[in-house]
């Protein structure tokens, strides 16, 4: 039966009316929609025989394939719920994640497994869990291509309502440790829904998306999905490498493509024949998850000729809640540059308010948290139910974002509040003075953080990173700062260095800036 509030409904849809397309592609393997519901069918079958039942938790320990988005489908399809792994992390923290998610079944790359056992077998209650590996040789694991060779049976049709969870995401780990966000079915569908609705160009059937971000984190997950709906094509790509992203723009003629501001940097900065390529089946870059510097934006645009729209969101909202639309992008490069700034309007059906830390609401302009309302909310975080309580109230999502609406209701991120300097009784957002600097020429990238000052509680700290062969000094970027920034907001210190750290999302891990200079004192933060 067709229900459209779940997540494999628009997967199966297509399926039975257009079985003979393609479905996806990876590493010159393709399957049809059809193979990939056969698929699909059997990966259920496996999951429920290794005892996993509806509600119950199964994980993925994956670089990206098609049977990882088969997977997804799979547990959907009996209730169960896919709990993706970040295999960036360190097998003790698979192992800590692995066991927190009570899971009944993982299943993982083989190059993962060893590390795995050993991550279980260090756990002080380790739990017993099946394993499913994905190519054979690791002892105590089930290869997957096995058991799917043994299983013939269709599994039984499992009665679920929208409000079950359909999948368990953990968030980036930016601002501390990743949180378990459980996703209903009505969130994923939803927020789907109102990026079709909001989106420039709607994927025709058969036309080709890029799928390069990793799938366990939530933008590549609802922007595949989202693909799924329309009946395109997935082109898969294992990892991240920007030569393979330009060339397979061009011959796999992608259609669609969602990158995150980091890939796009690399994209332009890692592929030296870039400015000779065209793309001309590219019709449209989606791009998110962190802040775009300015001229990376432009420089991108000019690049690939195409439609761009930003989308503001985080995990917690099975995606996004605010887009910056095609429209918005060209007005701001016709006549309204401050508008590049802006993570655009709220999607349909999503309510945004700002508020200050006393919970009452700001008028236009002013800073304070972004609070989102809709239905993509997250029905909580997994056995976290402080951390719940604080961050759902009265129905509104608490973002632990700071930013602040325009009179027309556009959304502009300044930053995560736990970022947020505070000098004197100044409050001071990093990204203002980050964005500046990222005007400078001879700059590739730049980080700004608070450290410790006697006098003023906190003090601005750029961390920069040169172009190769530009010589920087202190003083020359001080001069650049004070034409552009109030006094207060321009850096007192800086620091020079080879590289910024990045999580696998591409966002800068300010938390690890700032331990060097906070080693023996608390930080306040708000
Ligand atoms: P953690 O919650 O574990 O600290 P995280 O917040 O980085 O990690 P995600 O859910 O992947 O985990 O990311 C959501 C965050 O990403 C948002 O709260 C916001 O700070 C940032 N973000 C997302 N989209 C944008 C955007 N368009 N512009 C600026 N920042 C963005
Ligand atoms: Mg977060």
């Amino acid at each position: 039966r067709f229900n459209p509030m779940l997540m494999h409904d628009p997967f199966n849809f297509q399926a039975k009316s257009r079985g003979s397309s393609p479905f996806a592609s990876c590493e010159g393997v393709s399957i049809t929609y059809a193979e990939a519901h056969e698929r699909t069918e059997r990966l259920a079958s496996i999951i429920s025989e290794q005892g996993v039942r509806k509600g119950d938790r199964f994980c993925l320990l994956m670089r990206n394939s098609i049977d990882y988005i088969l997977l997804i489908y799979a547990g959907s399809r009996i209730g169960a719920v896919p709990v993706t792994l970040n295999y960036r992390l360190a097998p003790p923290e698979w192992a800590d994640t692995i066991a927190d998610s009570e899971s009944g079944l993982i299943v993982s790359d083989i190059e993962f497994c060893e590390a795995v056992d050993a991550g279980l077998s260090q756990l002080e209650n380790a739990p017993a869990i099946s394993r499913v590996s994905i190519g054979s040789g690791a002892c105590n694991w089930h290869s997957l291509e096995d058991a799917l060779n043994n299983t013939r049976s269709a599994c039984r049709p499992v009665a679920l309502h929208p409000d079950d969870a359909a999948l368990q995401m953990y968030t980036s780990g930016t601002t501390g440790k990743p949180k378990g966000v459980v996703l209903s079915h009505r969130a994923f569908v939803s927020n789907i829904t109102q990026s079709l609705f909001s989106m420039p160009y709607r994927l025709n059937p058969g036309e080709r998306t890029l799928v390069v971000l990793p799938l366990f984190h939530i933008a590549a997950i609802a922007t595949s999905f989202s693909a799924v709906s329309s009946g395109a094509m997935l082109v898969v790509h294992r990892e991240v490498n920007p030569v393979a992203i330009a060339n397979s723009l061009v011959h796999d003629e992608i259609v669609v493509a969602s990158l995150v501001p980091a890939v796009i940097q690399l994209l332009l900065t890692g592929v030296p024949e870039l400015e000779a390529m065209e793309f001309p089946k590219l019709a449209f870059v989606g791009y998110g998850a962190s802040p775009i510097a300015e001229p990376v934006l432009r420089r991108a645009m000019e690049v690939f000729k195409c439609h761009f729209a930003q989308g503001y969101g985080m995990t917690e909202l099975a995606g996004s809640c605010a887009l910056l639309t095609e429209e918005d992008h060209r007005r701001a490069l016709a006549d309204d540059p401050g508008l590049l700034l802006s993570a655009g309007k709220a999607l349909p059906g999503v309510q945004l308010r700002i508020v200050g830390s006393d919970e009452v609401d700001l008028p236009p302009g002013e800073v304070g948290e972004v609070l989102v309302r809709g239905p993509q909310l997250m029905s909580g975080y997994w056995r976290m139910s402080e951390e719940t309580a604080e961050t759902l109230r009265h129905g509104w999502l608490h973002t632990g974002d700071a930013g602040y609406l325009d009179a027309e209701g556009y959304l502009y991120i300044y930053d995560r509040i736990k970022d947020m300097i505070v000098s004197g009784a100044e409050n001071i957002y990093p990204s203002e003075i980050e964005s500046v600097l990222h005007r400078h020429p001879g700059i590739a990238d730049a980080s700004v953080i608070g450290v410790p000052d006697e006098r003023w509680g906190e003090t601005v700290m750029a961390i920069v990173v040169t172009k190769p062969g530009a010589a920087l000094s202190e003083d020359e970027l001080d001069r650049f700062c004070r034409k552009r920034l109030g006094a207060f907001k321009v850096p007192r210190k800086y620091t020079f260095v080879q590289s910024l750290p990045r999580n696998p999302a591409g966002k800068i891990v300010k938390k690890e800036l700032r331990k060097k200079y906070w080693a023996d004192q608390p930080r306040q933060v708000r």
